[in-house]
């Protein structure tokens, strides 16, 4: 019953007000991403970014001008990982909180000897469990001169890797998937790269992706979206995982 209601709220939202072409056009000339994508699956891109901009709550912060081309540009790029997955591997939040600039995030935390700390590193992008995603308009922007990156993409994958809790570079796999095999594939390729990176070598990922599995899983994520030829050389194995995840060939 639920589902009928949804899809029929869906297909009313998606009727009813679609992105108009002129804005969409714009935000498709930005988003390297979906440029590469043919006129359908980009047309399904459209239909879920209006989607994603119905049921999410954009909340720019500081005094952030957020337009609607540049509304349309984050719901795209948010959209480009779940465009074989759908919307739903996006339930359980509801907020995208967008700063202008880096931002220092302000939760506390309390260390091993009870002192209370305030959050004291610059992010360009975070996502809480079951809660907002954050995002720096600034990163998202920039990204576009830095070939590989997306912070939209970044902080998306964590969503999806925590669909099944805590982020763990461990997402719900497909049926047919093999949860052995992924295991296999990304401990293998991080043990290399943990040796490459101790041996000096320039590593063909961002290195922050070896802060943690989690992060692992989202640079690599970027990458297969933003960058594909360069994670299909270096990481082959990894690069067919993430196809099979994101039923998605970007080449
Ligand atoms: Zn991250």
């Amino acid at each position: 019953m639920f589902d009928i209601f949804r899809n029929w709220r869906a297909r009313r939202t998606v009727t009813r007000r679609p992105i108009a072409e002129a804005l969409w056009r714009e935000a498709l000339q930005r988003c390297t991403a979906a440029r590469r994508l043919g006129a359908s699956d980009q047309a399904a891109l459209r239909v879920l970014a209006t989607l994603f901009l119905e049921r999410k709550s954009l909340e720019p912060v500081e005094g952030l001008p957020l337009g609607d081309v540049d509304r349309v540009l984050l719901a795209a790029h948010a959209c480009v990982p779940i465009l074989r997955l759908g919307l739903d591997w996006y339930d359980g939040w509801h907020s995208v909180i967008v700063y202008p600039g880096a931002f220092i995030p302000r939760r506390e935390h309390m260390d091993d000897a009870g002192v209370l700390h305030q959050g004291d590193s610059v992010l360009s992008g975070e996502a809480w469990e079951r809660g907002p995603v954050i995002l720096s308009w600034t990163d998202v922007l920039e990204d576009r001169k830095a070939p590989g990156h997306n912070v939209v993409i970044h902080e998306m994958a964590h969503k999806l890797d925590m669909q099944n809790g805590e982020a763990n570079g461990f997402p719900p796999l497909h049926r047919r998937m093999d949860r052995r095999v992924w295991s296999q594939v990304f401990s293998g390729a991080w043990d290399r790269l943990r040796k490459e990176q101790r041996e000096g070598a320039e590593l063909p990922i961002d290195p922050y992706g070896l802060e943690s599995p989690a992060e692992f899983f989202s640079v690599v994520s970027e990458q297969f979206f933003e960058a594909p030829a360069s994670l299909r050389e270096h990481l082959p194995d990894v690069y067919r995982q993430l196809e099979l995840f994101y039923r998605q060939h970007p080449l």
